[in-house]
């Protein structure tokens, strides 16, 4: 027997359900449809969104409520029109093959008339959210005089969006015998006492502990500076290729800047706050919805009731102020079954409000490290090969030009053939990324970022090398189309010294200097005593007071095109609109590159790549930190 028959739903009910894919009932479906099915309970049920509620008291109502009379049995209240509709649309899919049930959604930010006029035409079950019912109700368009139950979903929400005092209006209009089930994924105080003030002696059901947050969201934090905040971002977005996200911001300006600053970036983000219109917001949901949009960066208010399901991760770029909001927030993912990752990007000062929020949701976060230039670049090169290993061949379209493609390749050999195909993405990554400073707050590795990390502004400026380092001139630099990374992987290769000894390596217009750790200065300058560039012996010499007079500004910034420290704050590498890495016509960023990377990457930073797997340069980077990886 099909478990839901056995809880109590007629056949034609399960039916609809089995082929929406309900093939066993959720917790909260088990437990609450039997006392709801009584019809005498008033009831309390403590579940997060994404666990199943909305069938949990759907599938009674539809069980109860007499479908040959056309007037309001029941009324459900929610925050959001967002929830309304998709209320709404669910008992509607369970109802299909149910004779005349009459399900109305009244919400705000829509045409009245057109709800008007499907209430005078006979309704059963009103959804609405509260603004737009009391509108209904004060016309006098709507009788609620033999309502029998009112159920009252996401009422943390609705408080939180202050619709207490409509919450009283409307109960007001309904029968005092009705009966009120009330569902809340927290239970505040101001719960408690409207749980208290409507119902008698409500059954109450807890899934899982109080307050808790949904058992299948892992939560994570990351600590940086302020200002590393949105290149931090960025790193983590880059670092999970499939992410599928919200992005909380605290206000609507930020979520404004936010988004925009990511599809400059060529992100396919965009924002949901409550300065568009409703049309805007329908526009951005309906392409969230449909997956054309990859992050949504949303203001809690306008994120209210949002029911994607699939959502990977949600990112809290700003932590919100009331902490209840954060178990809103990380409800979003994890849903229906599924697996979610719930981030918070803090700085060190907000780490308090982690341990709160722990507290509150009675799960732990985990401390993440964020990724380096190597990992993303790692993690990008595979998805790509993944995708080009898993891409449908459309054998019919493609066969008419396989002789002229085979004929340009001719001279490769297969090897030679996929680096290149891998480059072609992998240069991108490889050309921003080598540049990227480590951006965790305490993490204590060295590497090639160690040069980035150096030259910020809140340390303190040195020209000598740090202790137990020494530092050494070399007579190439980025002219020569080196970028760190590369530089990094031509130092070891050359004199194989471990990446772990190589400390800051500032690389300039026609030199660079670096630092080796003090055992290896001889084997570095060994190394390199027959070595040649493109026909140029290098030449390594101690830095000694070469560098008091702060390098070649000159060189590094020209060439480059910009210069200056930070350069993930502005485009990114994905090459958008305006600042991105094919060198747009707007932003003015530092990130625009001479454009002379082209080419493949080379040996040495192939090699790089091996040492580190190795357990040289990677090893070192990771032993600080306790990053989990994923995907
Ligand atoms: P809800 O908490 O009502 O918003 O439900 C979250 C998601 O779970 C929705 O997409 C539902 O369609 C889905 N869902 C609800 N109940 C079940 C069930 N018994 N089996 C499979 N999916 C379900």
């Amino acid at each position: 027997m099909n478990p839901f028959s056995t809880l109590g739903i007629r056949h034609d009910i399960v039916n609809a359900i089995t082929d929406l894919g309900f093939e066993n009932p959720t917790p909260i479906q088990e437990q609450s449809i039997p006392v709801l099915l009584s019809g005498s309970n008033d009831f309390v049920g403590l579940a997060q969104t994404g666990t199943g509620k909305t069938a949990a008291f759907g599938l009674p109502l539809l069980e109860l409520l007499d479908f040959e009379e056309n007037y309001p049995q029941a009324l459900i209240l929610c925050p959001t029109r967002e929830l309304c509709l998709q209320i709404t649309s669910d008992i509607k899919n369970y109802a299909k093959n149910m004779k005349n049930v009459q399900v109305v959604a009244v919400y705000g930010g829509a045409n009245i008339s057109d709800q008007l006029r499907q209430i005078k035409r006979g309704v059963q079950i009103v959804v609405a959210t509260p603004g737009r019912m009391l509108d209904i109700i004060n016309r006098k368009a709507i009788d609620f005089t033999q309502v029998q139950f009112v159920v009252l979903d996401e009422a943390d929400e609705m408080l939180n969006m202050g619709f207490q005092e409509d919450i009283d209006s409307i109960l007001s209009t309904t029968p005092d015998d009705k009966k009120t089930w009330l569902f809340s994924a927290t239970m505040p105080n101001e719960v408690r006492r409207i749980a208290k003030k409507y119902m008698t002696d409500p059954f109450e059901l807890t899934m899982g502990t109080k307050n808790t947050g949904n058992v299948n969201i892992e939560h994570e934090y990351y600590i940086v500076k302020a200002r590393d905040k949105y290149a931090a971002f960025k790193r983590i977005v880059d670092f999970n290729p499939e992410i599928f996200g919200i992005v909380f911001c605290r206000t609507k300006i930020e979520t404004q800047e936010i988004a925009e600053s990511l599809m400059k970036d060529g992100y396919n983000a965009d924002a949901l706050h409550g300065d568009l219109s409703q049309q805007q917001r329908d526009k951005v949901m309906k392409r969230y919805r449909e997956r054309s949009l990859q992050l949504l960066i949303a203001t809690d208010v306008a994120a209210r009731g949002i029911d994607v399901n699939d959502v990977t991760h949600v990112i809290n770029y700003s932590l919100p102020d009331e902490i209840e909001n954060y178990t809103h927030r990380s409800g979003r993912t994890g849903r229906a079954g599924k697996t979610g990752i719930s981030i918070a990007i803090i700085n060190s000062k907000e780490l308090g409000k982690i341990r709160h929020i722990e507290r509150t949701i009675g799960k732990q976060f985990t401390k993440a490290d964020i990724p380096t230039g190597f990992d993303v670049c790692e993690k990008q090169l595979f998805a790509l090969v993944h995708k080009v290993h898993n891409v449908e061949v459309n054998q019919d379209q493609i066969e008419q030009y396989i002789p002229r493609i085979m004929d340009e390749f001719k001279d490769l050999d297969k090897e030679e053939i996929i680096k290149r195909f891998a480059s072609l993405e992998f240069n991108r990554f490889l050309e921003y990324y080598s540049k990227a400073p480590d951006l965790n707050v305490s993490s204590d590795d060295r590497g090639f970022e160690r040069s980035e990390r150096g030259d910020r502004s809140e340390r303190p400026m040195r020209s000598g090398s740090n202790a137990g380092y020494t530092r050494l001139f070399m007579n190439l630099g980025s002219v020569d189309d080196f970028t760190r990374g590369d530089m990094l992987g031509f130092i070891c290769n050359n004199t194989k010294i471990s990446g772990k000894s190589v400390g800051k390596i500032d690389l300039k217009g026609v030199f660079t200097f670096f630092e080796v750790e003090d055992s290896a200065v001889n084997q570095v300058v060994e190394g390199f005593k027959s070595v040649d560039f493109q026909g140029r012996s290098v030449r390594i010499e101690l830095a000694g007071d070469r560098d008091a007079g702060g390098g070649d500004r000159g060189g590094s910034g020209s060439y480059r095109g910009g210069g200056g420290g930070r350069r993930e704050g502005g485009g990114g590498y994905r090459g958008g609109s305006g600042g991105g890495y094919r060198g747009g016509s707007g932003g003015g960023g530092g990130r625009r590159e001479g454009g002379s990377s082209g080419g493949g990457f080379r040996d040495f930073s192939g090699n790089r790549r091996e040492d580190r797997s190795g357990g040289n340069t990677g090893g070192a980077r990771r032993e600080g930190g306790d990053r989990r990886r994923r995907i």
